[in-house]
């Protein structure tokens, strides 16, 4: 994904609402505990096979092992398999992975992230890493990683009064590189766009809602109310905001805006028309990138993830979840 610069105005925006704008209810905290260390586990467990690129064996085997979780979790699997173009021409044997609740009752919401890793480190300090693929602990693993968990709890418990369906999108990370000469098109995103493209209208107007989940298990994380997710999705954002605080993590869960981020909830919105936002992370004071020190380089591996940060992600979306109705 790729960071843009206007979040000036939004930070203005932000002031001003949240000055007239005041929370009339306060939800009671969810008993039900997101289990991080499980949700580290699966973090790991995606690590293990390698970087997963495009095309890559270890891509194919990591997509393989994703299917069966979600799957021995009582989901519904669709792979949604399509040759894309990446900006440099090569095709990309690209799957999205969409996991379905077999509970028929509506309401419905959608739960994403992407699952393949960058192939290159091109934001890495050193050059001589900006050929070299990307673990993509957090930036990638970490997001399939609070899905699966959530997968497994909303096994477990019953009791949920929505229905959550989970889509890891693929090919995401195939962006120019920093390196690279080429113009920058529409080279982000191309799982996401390709299955919004093809969204029947009923299974867009099936989602109240989404949300994607993108770098959430980095050491010192912070979550700011992203512009573009602002645009399509005020009252989700100010809906989860509420949960992260109901939840014990309003210091994490920031009252700010974190910028415009190019990313998977884009074409979800604009072309499959479901209202998402995107809790990513955002480092306003790290100099390396306003994604944090090892975003896009050799360093975005599993002694970088923190359980501190899945567990206030994770535990956000079961506040969210088992308070619907
Ligand atoms: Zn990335």
């Amino acid at each position: 994904m790729k960071q843009l610069l206007f979040y000036t105005i939004c930070a203005l925006c932000t002031l001003a609402c949240s000055t007239t704008k005041k929370q009339t209810s306060n939800p009671t905290t969810v008993s039900i505990q997101f289990n991080a260390d499980s949700a580290y586990a699966f973090c790991a467990a995606q690590c293990n096979f390698g970087p997963r690129t495009m095309n890559s064996e270890a891509h194919e085997l990591c997509g393989q092992w994703i299917t069966q979780q979600f799957q021995q979790y009582g989901y519904q699997i669709e792979l949604q398999k399509a040759d894309l173009r990446g900006y440099d021409g090569t095709i990309l044997k690209s799957t999205n992975i969409i996991a379905k609740s077999t509970k028929v009752q509506s309401p419905r919401i959608l739960i994403c992230a992407h699952w393949d890793s960058r192939p290159w480190a091109d934001n890495d300090p050193d050059s001589a890493n900006w050929r070299k693929p990307v673990m993509a602990a957090n930036d990638g693993a970490s997001g399939v990683a609070v899905m699966l968990e959530l997968a497994r709890l909303l096994q477990q418990n019953d009791s949920a009064r929505v229905a959550v369906d989970f889509i890891c999108f693929d090919a995401e990370d195939w962006g120019i590189p920093q390196w690279s000469n080429e113009v920058d098109g529409d080279s982000w995103a191309l799982g996401a766009q390709y299955w919004s493209a093809n969204c029947q209208k009923a299974t867009a107007k099936s989602y109240q809602y989404g949300i994607l989940l993108d770098m959430v298990g980095g050491q010192g994380a912070k979550f700011y109310r992203e512009a573009f997710s602002m645009q399509y999705a005020r009252s989700v954002v100010e809906k989860v905001w509420q949960a992260a605080g109901a939840a014990g993590y309003g210091s994490l869960f920031v009252n700010d805006s974190g910028g415009g981020v190019t990313d998977d909830h884009i074409p979800v919105n604009e072309k499959a028309g479901i209202p998402c936002i995107d809790i990513i992370n955002y480092y306003p004071d790290c100099r390396q990138s306003s994604f944090g020190p090892t975003w896009h380089t050799v360093n975005d591996d599993m002694q970088h993830i923190d359980k501190n940060t899945l567990q206030a992600v994770g535990q956000t979306l079961v506040q969210l979840i088992f308070s619907e109705n």
